[in-house]
């Protein structure tokens, strides 16, 4: 028997899992896998630590009203049955909110739970599945570890003025702040900085994820001293479908001159907007780029030009840059937006070496760059992994 960590990141449409042994120091999954399609048709697929596929026909008898508790449920039957020599000693669970309680991975206990579920309004599309997941499992095996690691922990140690809004004190007071996101992520990036060539680990740098969601945070000194999402995941970069930031006055606008309701408006601004809705094409970087349409080269543009700005601002909060690392989709695969963003950001003294950014390399900047620029893979599972094995050991 090989005990192991299993690693369950709940979205709302999707599961993503993996299993690491329990012995610190693995850092490839012996398996890993996704369930998507949730409450539609889900499709379960999942690999072994070679890449090979393993048996996507695993889940087909779960209809497709199954929730994300009921998924788990048949997650871990189908890892009873045909993996039976894996043994889940703990679990570590993906949870969006941490609010202003958790600045780090906690033991889900009655108490913490309790404490997250309260948090619910701050995430109401994604906590609920979370939590789903970590009642699935307490159902089956209550004596499991189970280990809560949060999306937000990381930017609590910005300071006040970085999470204040221009709002009033008694809103700021009542948790109407920002938290930003994508915490695990920086995490990991932080915990490499010092593998990479020439970056200044404990400068100033600034970490673009890059992805279907997008966000850039500043670091001193690998801390969070600002990011660009905000009280929700809608502020900051133009994303895949997200508008980013956008003045409030607009908002407004749709509802009290063009009658939207606000469920509209939360579908516009979450799933109609950002390249999807610039191109009226996709959401997709990939088939952006793919596409002649000069509607596609305009929403990369405008997304390369806004994440510029956004890099110019967290500049300006750390008084200077030393760094930048690109990762996730679009950060770790496209060369056209990091050379968009980069030339947009020549002033600070950025110079691309155009070979090593087509080759993806892990230092893309030129010899001669006042600030080094990198490309690295990132690895929140690994984040999460680490964090359950600590605690529950
Ligand atoms: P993520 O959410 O991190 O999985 O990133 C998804 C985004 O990465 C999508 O917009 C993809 O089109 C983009 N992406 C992935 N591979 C590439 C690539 N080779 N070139 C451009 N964009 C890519």
């Amino acid at each position: 028997m090989t005990d192991a960590v299993l690693v369950i990141n709940s979205g709302s449409s999707s599961i993503k899992f993996a299993l690491y042994p329990m012995s610190s120091g693995g850092e490839i999954p012996l398996i890993r896998g996704k369930v998507s399609g949730i409450g539609r048709a889900p499709d379960f697929v999942a690999f072994d630590a070679a890449g090979a596929a393993l048996d996507e026909t695993a889940l087909q008898n779960l209809d497709g009203d199954a929730g994300h508790g009921e998924l788990v449920q048949g997650l871990l039957d189908w890892l009873a049955s045909e993996h039976s020599g894996l043994n889940v000693v703990a679990v570590g669970h993906r949870v969006v909110h941490g609010g202003q309680v958790f600045d780090g991975p906690v033991v889900i206990t009655s108490e913490t739970f309790k404490q997250m579920e309260d948090l619910t309004p701050l995430a109401p599309l994604h906590q609920p599945h979370n939590l789903a997941a970590v009642t699935a499992i307490s159902k089956r095996a209550s004596d499991i570890v189970q280990v809560a690691c949060f999306d937000t922990s990381f930017h609590r140690t910005q300071p006040r003025l970085a999470q204040l809004f221009g709002l009033p004190h008694k809103l700021s007071d009542a948790g109407i702040i920002r938290y930003g996101f994508h915490g695990l992520s920086y995490e990991y990036i932080a915990g490499v900085l010092t593998d990479l060539p020439g970056c200044k680990a404990e400068g100033r740098v600034i970490v673009a994820h890059l992805g279907n969601g997008a966000s850039i945070c500043a670091m001193k000194n690998r801390q969070s001293v600002a990011t660009s999402m905000g009280f929700t995941a809608l502020h900051g970069l133009m994303m895949g479908r997200r508008s980013g930031t956008l003045d409030a006055g607009a908002v407004l606008h749709l509802v009290q001159q063009l009658g939207m309701s606000v469920d509209e408006v939360h579908h516009l601004l979450y799933r109609e907007s950002g390249l999807l809705g610039v191109s009226g094409i996709s959401n997709n970087m990939r088939e952006l780029q793919e596409s002649p349409d000069p509607r596609a080269a305009e929403a990369i543009d405008l997304f390369c030009y806004k994440a510029a700005l956004e890099f110019a601002s967290h500049a300006a909060a750390m008084e200077g840059l030393d760094s930048i690392v690109f990762t996730a989709g679009i950060g770790e695969n496209s060369a056209m937006v990091r050379q968009k963003i980069c030339r947009q950001l020549s002033w600070l003294g950025i110079e691309i070496d155009e070979t090593a950014n087509a080759e993806h390399a892990k230092t893309i900047s030129a010899g001669g760059s006042r600030i080094s620029v990198h490309v690295v893979a990132t690895n929140e599972e690994l984040v999460i992994a680490n964090a359950t094995r600590a605690l529950a050991s």
